[in-house]
């Protein structure tokens, strides 16, 4: 064939080209001349007559039309059919990635192995992961059973209310228990409520936003987890004779969402208005989990217990309780409430814990022990550029005493590794010979610089490079 070709194009100057596909004579095959000049190839004249007979024969529709909608080239429509399927492999694929596993009593992971992989990311914090356990345990299981519809034992929802300083990783242990059931998350700030009809979020845009991170799929999302943050930001206002949109109002209007209802919940939007399209939402297995930091709360405790024991032979001295660190872990309801959240909140948060403050020894462990330690993440990027990143103990401890300072639990550290690795991350890549970079205490404490190791021989070279890093001046790195 391709001799034909080849004759054909000794024959004129021109190769003849199909109409259609516009593939030359040479690689489409011999032509068939229609009136005009038009030459048409096997292939794109068989499907001419296939669409024809599709149509119902020769006269049941407009081939000429079919004819161009088939494209330019046979070949443009084999890549068209081959993306229709793949999409559908695709969709398939999604179905089998979704975490149906979890739904799944068989596979729900048992508390103890949902507390071991919280180990794996989370420093400390041992009974507020225990709780978490556990509590996540029970609530997927009543979600899995229907909720004792078939013998009328109702489990109770495990909606949690986690009090902690911030910093001392309330977010990041939730965010950490999502992952691992591998169920939508929702995380929001109570301070943006207010009650609706005020400038603000309305109550129901938390569930706007968790249906959007489960991909607007309901039945996902009514499976999923919230977590509202400084909920001590919505207590009851004290003294106030003006209407309290914000607190209050906002606790009484979450009432309903965390017993579990159906609510309408616009889709792609956090607000409701005409424009947006609405979905309706039940909340009842949806996990709430609770979190602030309930500044000054360890007085009322205190207060509360000293006036406890401060009748009979028991009584206790009025500062005895003053030197406890873990005074927060002895809270009650009753310490809540006087704190401003009311009653019929608390009840439906029966699950109450508290988080320690992180201390430095926790702190510096929250460096270097997680699966995804800050520490690690800089040793992997360096390790791309084949850079052996190493920190001296004794600045990892300087480091973390530094974030103790600031007062913001582990969230101060990322702010003061970025500060001082700025100028690492960019020097290092510069030149190739270094092979091993020590952060020093020294060096942490503005007094002196890394220690550079070069990669040439066997024998490293030591160059302890004496200037101090100066603001600016990163050529010393
Ligand atoms: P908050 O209690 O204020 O919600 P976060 O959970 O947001 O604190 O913590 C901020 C960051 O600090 C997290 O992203 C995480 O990287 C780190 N972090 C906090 N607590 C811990 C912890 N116990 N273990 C490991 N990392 C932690």
């Amino acid at each position: 064939m391709a001799e034909d070709g080849k004759k054909s194009n000794q024959d004129s100057e021109y190769e003849d080209v199909c109409y259609i596909c516009r593939r030359p004579e040479s690689v489409a095959g011999k032509m068939i001349r229609i009136p005009n000049d038009i030459c048409i190839c096997n292939d794109c004249m068989q499907k001419t007559f296939d669409s024809v007979d599709k149509m119902g024969g020769p006269f049941g529709g407009m081939p000429y039309m079919d004819m161009f909608q088939m494209g330019q080239s046979p070949q443009s429509e084999i890549p068209k059919r081959q993306k229709i399927k793949k999409k559908k492999e695709e969709k398939g694929k999604k179905k089998a990635e979704k975490p149906e596993g979890i739904f799944d009593i068989a596979h729900l992971p048992a508390p103890h192995v949902i507390k071991g992989t919280l180990d794996e990311y989370v420093v400390g914090q041992d009974h507020a992961k225990k709780v978490m356990s556990v509590a996540v345990y029970n609530h997927y299981k009543r979600v899995l059973t229907d909720n004792g519809e078939e013998d009328g034992v109702e489990i109770e929802k495990s909606n949690m209310l986690m009090i902690g300083p911030t910093g001392s990783g309330k977010t990041y242990l939730v965010k950490t228990l999502a992952k691992i059931l591998q169920v939508p998350l929702a995380i929001t700030d109570a301070t943006s409520l207010t009650e609706a009809g005020y400038i603000g979020d309305d109550v129901e845009s938390v569930l706007s936003k968790l249906l959007a991170s489960a991909d607007n799929d309901v039945e996902r999302a009514e499976h999923g987890i919230i977590f509202i943050d400084e909920i001590d930001k919505i207590a009851k206002k004290r003294n106030t004779h003006s209407r309290d949109v914000s607190g209050e109002s906002v606790q009484q209007g979450m009432l309903k969402l965390l017993e579990g209802s159906d609510v309408e919940v616009p889709v792609g939007a956090s607000s409701k208005n005409a424009m947006v399209p609405m979905t309706t939402v039940n909340t009842r297995n949806i996990l709430f989990v609770c979190g602030g930091a309930f500044p000054e709360l360890e007085k009322t405790i205190k207060n509360r217990l000293t006036k406890q024991s401060s009748i009979g032979f028991a009584s206790t001295l009025k500062d005895a309780f003053d030197g406890d660190a873990n005074i927060l872990e002895k809270v009650v309801t009753e310490d809540l409430r006087e704190f401003g959240m009311i009653p019929e909140f608390l009840g439906r948060l029966p699950v109450i814990f508290t988080l320690q403050a992180m201390t430095e020894d926790m702190l510096v462990r929250v460096l270097t022990q997680p699966k995804n330690a800050i520490i690690k993440q800089y040793q992997k990027l360096l390790a791309m550029d084949e850079v052996d990143l190493r920190f001296d103990e004794e600045a990892v401890r300087a480091i973390a005493e530094r974030a103790v300072e600031k007062k913001t639990g582990a969230r101060a550290l990322r702010a003061i590794i970025e500060e001082f690795m700025l100028d690492i991350m960019y020097e290092i890549p510069k030149d190739d010979l270094i092979g091993r970079v020590t952060i020093t205490k020294d060096y942490i404490e503005k007094k002196g610089s890394p220690l550079i190791e070069m990669r040439e021989s066997g024998e490293a070279k030591l160059l302890t490079q004496r200037e101090t890093v100066s603001d600016g001046d990163a050529s010393q790195v």
